[in-house]
């Protein structure tokens, strides 16, 4: 029988985390505030409407107050900034969610800078990527930090560990890097001018690829018994990759929605190789959104 790798349950992590902030979420309405998430959609991207969505929902569900903002595409950065504003003024909005990517014309990052810090529950403002970097951290950016929470969560141990992040956003790859070396990790950074990405990778104890190149990864980047993230959420449409990346019973989801979801690694040749692995979907994705509900009920605590 060939060894594969143990399932990391993010969707079940982060619906522990959900259960969590019920009651905390549920004091502060008590205590006349009701934590609020003031979103702002640029635009018709159908992937952003989607993770919009998923959010508004978990907001719901928790019963947490939340309100929407839909620009046109067309906006200017003004208009923008303006609405930013506005979140930063109302009492009842205690997290600002704009979500990225912004179209071509909108200044992102003036509008990232006009959130109010003390409301920028996404980790983007620059005051708060500083003090993470200083290792005294307020709002760290979600998909980073869901995923220590995971590996916290599932005994992972990071001290004096290597680890390998592939890529470097603002977003993902810079704050997760930070987050494990302060963890106490040897950390190495990779990104496309590395050269000879397996020999870096293969030396990983623990893995985390946020690239967005579906299947990037493959069992010869990894080293046996690795943890391996996958951050990467990428619409496949063509049937002969989308065969190659996923397992058959998903190909339905080729002629229901006109694309698979998948990550940066390629599970068929990595689960045999690596010790555990997140899976996509129903890894990374729920704990973001969890960690944005957790962020955006300390903001009302701490209002
Ligand atoms: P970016 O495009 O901003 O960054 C990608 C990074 O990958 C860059 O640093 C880039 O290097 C690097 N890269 C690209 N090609 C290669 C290569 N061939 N070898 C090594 N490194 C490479 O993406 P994001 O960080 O925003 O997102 C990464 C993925 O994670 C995407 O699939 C995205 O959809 C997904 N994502 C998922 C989330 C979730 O909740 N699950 C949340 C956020 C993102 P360079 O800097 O040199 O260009």
């Amino acid at each position: 029988m060939t060894a594969t790798a143990r399932k990391l349950d993010g969707a079940a992590t982060a619906r522990a985390i959900r259960e969590e902030l019920r009651d905390e979420a549920a004091a502060l309405a008590r205590d006349g505030r009701r934590p609020g998430l003031g979103v702002l959609l640029v635009g018709d991207d159908p992937a952003s409407a989607v993770y919009v969505k998923s959010k508004t929902r978990a907001c719901d569900e928790l019963g947490l107050f939340h309100e929407t903002h839909h620009l046109p595409a067309t906006a200017a950065t003004a208009e923008v900034l303006a609405r930013v504003e506005e979140y930063n003024r109302r009492r009842d909005v205690h997290g600002i969610l704009v979500q990225l990517p912004l179209p071509s014309q909108v200044d992102t990052e003036k509008v990232l800078r006009a959130v109010d810090p003390a409301k920028d529950v996404d980790g983007f403002h620059p005051e708060n990527v500083g003090l993470l970097v200083q290792k005294r951290p307020r709002f760290v950016a979600c998909t980073p930090a869901g995923i220590m929470e995971l590996l916290r969560r599932e005994g992972v141990e990071l001290a004096g560990r290597r680890a390998v992040v592939v890529g470097r956003s603002d977003i993902v790859g810079k704050p997760m890097a930070l987050l494990l070396m302060h963890a106490d990790a040897t950390v190495t950074v990779c990104h496309s001018r590395t050269r000879d990405l397996a020999a870096v990778t293969r030396e990983a104890d623990v893995l985390v690829a946020a690239i967005g190149r579906a299947g990037l990864i493959r069992g010869e980047h990894v080293k046996p018994g690795a943890v391996v993230v996958d951050v990467g959420m990428n619409r496949v449409e063509d049937p002969a990759a989308a065969r190659d990346l996923v397992e058959p019973e998903r190909l339905v989801d080729l002629e229901k929605k006109g694309y698979v979801l998948t990550g940066d690694v390629h599970a068929p040749s990595v689960a045999p190789v690596a010790g555990a692995l997140t899976p996509v979907p129903g890894g990374v994705g729920p704990l973001t959104i969890a960690l944005l509900m957790k962020n955006t009920v300390r903001a009302a605590a701490e209002a």
